[in-house]
């Protein structure tokens, strides 16, 4: 317990709530920090055992100016669930209900459901959820709101917040809420149900979820294709949008990011086209749309890709998957530490993205490997440095401030689906213009006037929160 201030707010929950709080060093440990590591203190450990709880310990933290940051999987890759201002942590990870209404082609799900298991029932009852963030098997839907998640589907399908009909939960005074209801369509006042989504845990506590579903496509599709050039390769994607040929899922790998996978893998992706880039693509949906569309891409592809694979059956799509899962883990040959950033820009200026992250590869003389979901314009953008070099850390951090300028300059934003968290504080003002950020504080200040959920999210400097993290490494930092 490290802060005097919330010793008396933390005594006075245990009493009211003693099977629910732990305080206990080992307890709070891991609630430190996030899939970010940066680490903060924790004062007490919340898991509630009724959902009444979660309004008492609201109350109580706004009596006693307590902060309070939610958690789910705890995975937020920005720090957006580390406790940066310490107080009082609550985990509904496991607060997982989840019922799936077939006839109505929606599921309620409860804050802690995760991804993985909410797509599962969906697909038991012939749907299919269709948001897929790379952390599925460990994120919830609560954070997955909260942060807007996306994922690879994210061109065809969009994301998170295109799949919420209806949510319940608490305002920051402990009050219960329910924005919208769970019907297809909703116009009775303002839209706080959208207003939560993204907000990062900071507006209210989500505590179930109803989403809408879609019918699970009944057919798929799998390519690989190799190219001469990155922008030879943002060029097919292009002319599939131009024709109306929208694939579930492209994947692009610049040649640093498939060098990664060949050195893990031991094996040239195509023989004889080493570190060639690459767009893995599928399509999915009704049996003979896919064969038309497929047709048009088969058509695209031969003119312009120099090799590619078609997947047959299951199996071998899970083969030509390869590349992609190997990829990240391995550019950690490229230095111990990775800043991973998850831009978006428009579909058009693609190739002159990924021209200047080659650039300012050879400028910063850091290893930049760029993957990630061509369809929506996110790329993951990985600088790569090792810590104890002083000269590279400082390029790296030059290096990220110079793409987020180039990004916005290309009309395209910070984040795509990860999120502000604290890792993003300091461009969140190159994004948004004064009017903009006062109009989201006065909403801040509004909902939560004491300023108890998850303070210093999104709006603090970075010079107020840098050197106050303490580094910690996490079990997939090199999976
Ligand atoms: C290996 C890896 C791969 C990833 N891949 C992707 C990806 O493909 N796409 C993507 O979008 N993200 C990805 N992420 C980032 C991360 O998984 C997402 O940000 C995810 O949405 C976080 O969910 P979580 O349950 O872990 O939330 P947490 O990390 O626990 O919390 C994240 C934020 O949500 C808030 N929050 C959590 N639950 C609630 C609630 N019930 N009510 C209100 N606020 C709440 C927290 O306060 C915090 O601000 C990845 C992360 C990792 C580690």
């Amino acid at each position: 317990m490290e802060n005097p201030s919330f010793q008396k707010a933390t005594d006075l929950l245990k009493e009211k709530l003693p099977d629910s709080v732990m305080t206990g060093p080992d307890e709070l440990a891991p609630y430190a920090y996030d899939g970010s590591k940066l680490a903060f203190t924790v004062d007490a450990l919340i898991r509630p055992q009724k959902e009444s709880e979660i309004g008492q310990v609201l109350e109580l933290a706004n009596e006693h100016k307590v902060p309070v940051t939610v958690r789910g999987g705890g995975s937020s890759l920005t720090g957006s669930a580390s406790p940066f201002s310490g107080g009082w942590v609550l985990d509904l990870s496991s607060w997982e209900g989840i019922s799936v209404n077939r006839a109505a082609g929606m599921a309620t799900v409860q804050a802690g459901a995760k991804i993985a298991d909410i797509q599962k029932a969906a697909e038991a009852e012939g749907w299919f959820y269709p948001p897929d963030p790379s952390s599925h098997r460990y994120s919830t839907i609560g954070g997955n709101l909260a942060c807007n998640a996306g994922g690879m589907r994210g061109g065809k399908y969009g994301v998170t917040r295109d799949y919420v009909l209806a949510l319940r939960g608490f305002l920051p005074t402990g009050e219960a809420v329910r924005w919208a209801r769970p019907l297809r369509k909703y116009a009775a006042g303002y839209n706080f149900r959208d207003l939560w989504v993204g907000s990062e845990g900071t507006l209210g506590v989500i505590v179930e979820a109803t989403l809408r579903l879609v019918p699970k496509p009944k057919a798929r599709w799998t390519i690989l294709a190799c190219f001469e050039s990155e922008a030879k390769a943002l060029d097919q994607v292009k002319l599939l949008w131009e024709q109306q040929v929208i694939p579930s899922i492209t994947e692009f790998l610049d040649r640093e990011s498939v060098s990664c996978a060949e050195r893990a893998t031991g094996a040239e992706i195509f023989a004889g086209q080493k570190g060639r880039p690459v767009l893995l693509i599928e399509l999915d949906g009704h049996p003979a749309a896919v064969e038309e569309d497929r047709q048009q891409v088969l058509a695209i592809l031969g003119k312009s890709s120099l090799a590619w694979k078609e997947a047959a059956d299951e199996n071998e799509a899970q083969s030509l998957w390869e590349v992609r899962r190997k990829c990240s883990g391995a550019m950690f040959e490229l230095g111990d530490a990775k800043l991973n950033e998850d831009v978006v820009v428009p579909l058009e200026r693609e190739r002159e993205l990924i021209e200047f992250t080659r650039a300012l590869s050879q400028e910063k003389s850091l290893p930049i490997a760029v993957f990630g979901h061509a369809g929506d314009g996110n790329f993951h953008v990985n600088i790569m440095f090792y810590r104890d070099h002083p000269e590279q850390s400082a390029n790296a951090e030059e290096a990220v401030q110079s793409l987020m300028e180039k990004v916005l300059q290309l009309g395209g934003t910070i984040s795509g689906e990860h999120g502000i968290g604290l890792a993003k504080t300091p461009f969140f003002a190159m994004e948004h213009s004064p009017a903009e950020i006062k109009a989201m504080e006065a909403v801040k200040k509004a909902l939560d006037p004491q300023g108890i959920l998850n303070p210093g999210k999104l709006f603090t400097p970075y010079e107020v929160w840098r050197h106050r993290p303490v580094k910690v490494r996490l079990p997939w930092d090199h999976k």
